[in-house]
């Protein structure tokens, strides 16, 4: 199993020294830890969202340095990388910097709104929740059409305060999931959503059954901020999985994209 999503110190609010969420990983009897810290944003000052942009080289050097003080597991340099739109030809270059094995595209702005941040609430309680679904969907589908992403990080975040929307969103989920076809990138599993006021994976079952149908691969990722969330609830992840008729998962090395038995 693999635990793709893991913070690290140098985003500012995520905790532990990045051995210790190696060390996590080896107790869970993980074969692959992946980290995955929030690429730095475009002319983003020190704002305790996002790593610096001087802090890259080390965090990549950390990676490199962790392979060799733990050659039992598989160690991969990944990234986070929030999407806003405007600003591709930053991250294509950034993200042109180093080789990374793979690179997860997140939503987390919608326009300048960060809509799962604690701090921004309240503009849900102004905001019309079904507008706010749609103009979510489709941020993902820009996203998977940059063709700067291996992963679409936590697909339903939208959902993380429990707002839901009330439309039939059927057609916007198999558009979705058409895109992220042709774009052939991969979608997560990711457990933090349980963690957060929804109390549910993210995507949802109803969700990952449309990207199953359209065979969109999987993997699996904690969003751990602290190392003890390294692996955390994989077997509710690994049973959605196959509830949802995956029989596989898919590792990426270099960008490369292998698949795996479930
Ligand atoms: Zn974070
Ligand atoms: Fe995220
Ligand atoms: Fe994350
Ligand atoms: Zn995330």
């Amino acid at each position: 199993m693999i635990d793709y999503h893991t913070h690290t110190s140098l985003c500012g609010h995520a905790t532990g020294r990045m051995e210790e969420y190696v060390e996590e990983a080896l107790r869970c009897g993980l074969d692959e830890i992946g980290f995955s810290d929030h690429l730095p944003v475009k002319d983003g000052k020190e704002n305790n969202l996002s790593m610096a942009f001087g802090d890259l080289p080390e965090y990549v050097r950390k990676v490199a340095h962790l392979r060799k003080t733990f050659p039992e597991i598989r160690i991969k340099l990944g990234i986070e990388a929030d999407y806003i739109p405007g600003s591709e030809s930053y991250m294509r270059d950034i993200l042109s910097r180093y080789q990374f094995d793979y690179v997860i595209g997140s939503v987390h702005y919608i326009g300048t709104w960060a809509f799962d941040h604690p701090k921004e609430r309240n503009v849900w309680e102004e905001s019309d929740v079904d507008a706010v679904y749609v103009e979510y969907f489709e941020l993902l589908r820009k996203s998977a059409r940059t063709g700067l992403f291996d992963i679409m990080g936590h697909s339903d975040l939208v959902k993380k305060f429990g707002y839901r929307s009330k439309a039939d969103l059927s057609n916007v989920l198999s558009d979705t999931a058409q895109v992220f076809k042709e774009c052939d990138v991969s979608v997560e599993i990711n457990t933090s959503g349980l963690r957060k006021p929804v109390s549910e994976m993210y995507p949802a079952k109803d969700i990952l059954t449309v990207f199953r149908k359209y065979n969109i691969p999987i993997v699996f990722g904690s969003d751990a901020h602290i190392p003890e969330e390294v692996g955390r609830d994989f077997d509710k992840a690994v049973f959605l999985a196959k509830q949802c008729g995956y029989k596989s998962y898919v590792t990426y090395e270099k960008r490369r994209r292998s698949v795996c038995d479930l």
